[in-house]
This record gives structure tokens, C-alpha cells and sequence, in this order.
């Protein structure tokens, strides 16, 4: 018979997150009131200045290659939010732009992982990590952490899994899908656990902006020994509401890392679009209060879907810090009505309320879903009120 699939393709499991807002959108083109929380992007739209930036981009011409690692406008305008916002000092050479976070982290694992490689997942994660690890051929190895603390890490549950096949520490903090930002004395900890086991830390920061109540943010690189180690993550999607223009990028000193990264990404997309990298020179170096501005609204969000949550018997979640998710435990619910795991519970959401959520499963945990609140208030108390139904119904 004729071998058609790698065994690493067979064997990958698509995007759970990117399925459910597939499904969310087709059901509302075939003209069902269906109530989105299933996206993972914020609905604003996306600043006009930044979208002038990418017109404007287009008439001067700019429709041909740029260096494979990002233009060196898009590398300085990074370099200059992480010395204005945190004080961190990177150079541009130090930077590799890619067509979002999802592929700088994509080329960081191809660029670091050999096959057996063991890399330190927290849980809950974020539905990419363990498949982007796989393909690259390493083991996500997870490391449990508990509700009842928050989601918060135990730096001895930690230092208990790492092997001398451990190779690298992901961290995704604040979270998605739990929104909890780890406090600084448990990064502290996690730093010192890198520097005494030598390993590499990639550090996801694509909420940093979106932090609520007086939750500040600590980048992992500006933490004592762990700027030399550190590959921080970030880009423009969550930040500046433009996730379809596909802009992310990686910051590190290591210079094998960054050529890795960029000789990878030259065999492969080669650089990022030249007109998403115009519009986010000028997301990165214009004017930064409409970040805030988005953060309030999401902060009030968060409080009115936490406030619906304590409402409806049987139901609860940690309240998330950051990020623009709630990780709500539905497992009062699990083996009633026929549902049998996260999955068969969302399944049940959809097709007899019509709201989208996100199975936990494939975060990590069957015991939850996922439920966006970058959505309207309106959408908010609708898709609350149906899921108080839909929980009353199965008792
Ligand atoms: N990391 C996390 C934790 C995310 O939730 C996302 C969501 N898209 C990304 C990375 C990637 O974002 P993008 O590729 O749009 O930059
Ligand atoms: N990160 C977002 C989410 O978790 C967007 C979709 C994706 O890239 O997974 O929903």
C-alpha cells in the first residue's frame, strides 16, 4: 500500500482552539445565534493607524521579500518595547520576527530539541505545546499543578521532573487557558531550578499586557541569571487586536539560537509578510493607551463572567489574573446526561444551547472548558444565561 503519511503526521492532533472558532463561525454564517467563547483573540478591531500602516505599506511597494528574520525597523521597534516597558536591553541582531508567536515558538523547538529531548510543560497548557514539542520530536513532560493553589507550580513537583534528558522549561505566564500569572517568588524559585539543572527557559509572554487587579508583570529574562538562558516570546496578535496579520517574534541572547531560528525559518516561510511587519512597527512604536483601554474593558469582562459563574449551582473557576480566559471546572456535570469528558460537555454546550466553548481535554484537564471573555458584555450574560440552563437541565 502506498505510504502517504509520516508517522509524526498521523499522529498529530489538530488545533482544538482554532476547530472551535472554525465551528462558532460556520454555525453563524448558516444563520445560528450561537454565542462565541470559543475565540482566542480579542474582538476589537484592529487600531486603524495600524491598519493604515499596512495600506500605506502596500502603495510604497512593499510587496517583495524583507530579511528572513524581520525587517530591521520591525527588530528595533521590539527592542524598543522591551527597554521602555521593562527596562530589558536587547540588540536587533538579538531578535527573529516570524508570521506569529505559534511559529517563533514552532522554530525555537526545531531549533533546540533532538529526539528524546524532555521538555517541562505546565499544566494546564495551552493546546500547542505538547503537539509543537512532539513534531519536533521531543516529550512534553507536564508538570501537575493544583486548583485549589491557583494553577500556581510547585517548585519541588518541578525539580522532581527533571531528568538528565530535561533540556528546557516552557512557560506561558499569565496562561492560557487558566489566566494565572505566577507570583515572583515562584518565578524566583523556577529560575534558580534552570541555573542549577544548566536548562534553556522559553518564555511565553503573549498576554503581558493583559494583566487585571494590581498584577504586574515580571518578564522571566529580567529575573536574577536568567537573561543568558531566556528565550522570551511575545508579538503583536493579543496586544494590538491584529491576529490575522500573523506577526510574533523571539528575543535571546544566544546567538546559535537566534541563527538557528532564522536559518530554519529561511527553508521554510522565509520572512513574515512585508506589510503585517509595517503595520506592527507602527502597533510597537505608536501611541500605547488603547492597550490599556482594551485591558479595562477586558478586566470588567472578566469580573461580569466570574460574577454569572458564582451564580450558577454546581459550577466554579479560578479567577484568572490575565490572559482573556476562564478555565471553568464543569466536572459536577461529567457523568450526567450522557456526557462523558470535557469534550462530550462542550459538545452538549453547542449543540443544544448553541454556545462555544473550548474542551478542556486538550488542555490538559477533563475535568473543564474553556470560555473566552473577548466577547460582549451582552454575549457574556446571554451565553452565561444559557449555560445556567443547560447545567439546571442536567441537575
Ligand atoms: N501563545 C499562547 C499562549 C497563545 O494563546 C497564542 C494564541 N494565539 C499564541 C502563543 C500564538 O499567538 P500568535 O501566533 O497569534 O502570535
Ligand atoms: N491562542 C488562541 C487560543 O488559544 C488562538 C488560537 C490558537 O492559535 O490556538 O484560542
Amino acid at each position: 500500500m502506498m505510504k502517504i503519511l509520516s508517522q509524526r503526521a498521523a499522529l498529530l492532533k489538530p488545533s482544538a482552539t482554532l476547530a472551535i472558532s472554525a465551528k462558532e463561525k460556520e454555525l453563524r454564517s448558516q444563520g445560528v445565534d450561537v454565542v462565541g467563547f470559543g475565540a482566542g483573540e480579542p474582538d476589537f478591531p484592529t487600531p486603524a493607524w495600524i491598519r493604515e500602516a499596512a495600506k500605506k505599506s502596500l502603495d510604497r511597494g512593499e510587496t517583495f521579500y524583507t530579511p528572513v528574520g524581520g525587517s530591521l525597523d520591525l527588530k528595533k521597534a521590539v527592542c524598543r518595547r522591551f527597554v521602555e516597558d521593562y527596562g530589558l536591553e536587547y540588540q536587533p541582531g538579538e531578535i527573529v520576527v516570524s508570521c506569529g508567536a505559534k511559529h517563533s515558538l514552532y522554530n525555537i523547538f526545531q531549533a533546540t530539541i533532538d529526539q528524546g529531548d524532555e521538555v517541562l510543560v505546565f499544566a494546564p497548557y495551552w493546546v500547542s505545546y505538547p503537539e509543537m514539542i512532539a513534531l519536533s520530536g521531543g516529550s512534553p513532560i507536564i508538570v501537575p499543578t493544583r486548583e485549589e493553589d491557583g494553577f500556581v507550580p510547585d517548585p519541588a513537583v518541578v525539580e522532581s521532573l527533571i531528568t538528565s534528558r530535561t533540556t528546557a522549561m516552557l512557560l506561558n505566564s499569565p496562561s492560557n487557558p487558566s489566566g494565572v500569572s505566577y507570583p515572583q517568588d515562584v518565578l524566583v524559585k523556577l529560575a534558580e531550578l534552570a541555573d542549577k539543572h544548566d536548562l534553556l527557559v522559553i518564555s511565553d509572554e503573549i498576554y503581558d499586557k493583559l494583566l487585571y487587579d494590581n498584577h504586574s508583570f515580571t518578564p522571566f529574562a529580567t529575573l536574577p541569571g536568567a537573561k543568558n538562558r531566556t528565550v522570551t516570546v511575545n508579538g503583536v496578535s493579543k496586544t494590538y487586536a491584529m491576529t490575522g496579520l500573523r506577526i510574533g517574534y523571539l528575543a535571546c541572547p544566544r546567538p546559535e539560537l537566534v541563527k538557528a531560528a532564522t536559518d530554519i525559518q529561511s527553508q521554510s516561510t522565509s520572512n513574515p509578510s512585508n506589510p503585517a511587519q509595517a503595520a506592527a512597527v507602527e502597533a510597537l512604536n505608536g501611541p500605547q493607551d488603547g492597550v490599556l483601554q482594551m485591558r479595562d474593558i477586558f478586566e470588567r469582562r472578566r469580573n461580569l463572567m466570574m460574577d454569572e459563574i458564582a451564580k450558577i449551582p454546581g459550577l466554579r473557576a479560578t479567577r484568572p489574573d490575565g490572559a482573556f480566559y476562564v478555565f471553568l471546572n464543569i466536572s459536577q456535570f461529567v457523568g450526567k446526561g450522557g456526557i462523558a469528558d470535557s469534550t462530550g460537555f462542550a459538545q452538549y454546550l453547542l449543540d443544544r444551547y448553541a454556545v462555544a466553548a473550548v474542551p478542556g481535554g486538550p488542555f490538559g484537564s477533563e475535568d473543564h472548558i474553556r470560555l473566552s471573555f473577548a466577547t460582549s458584555e451582552e454575549c457574556i450574560l446571554k451565553g452565561m444565561d444559557r449555560i445556567r440552563k443547560a447545567c439546571a437541565e442536567l441537575g
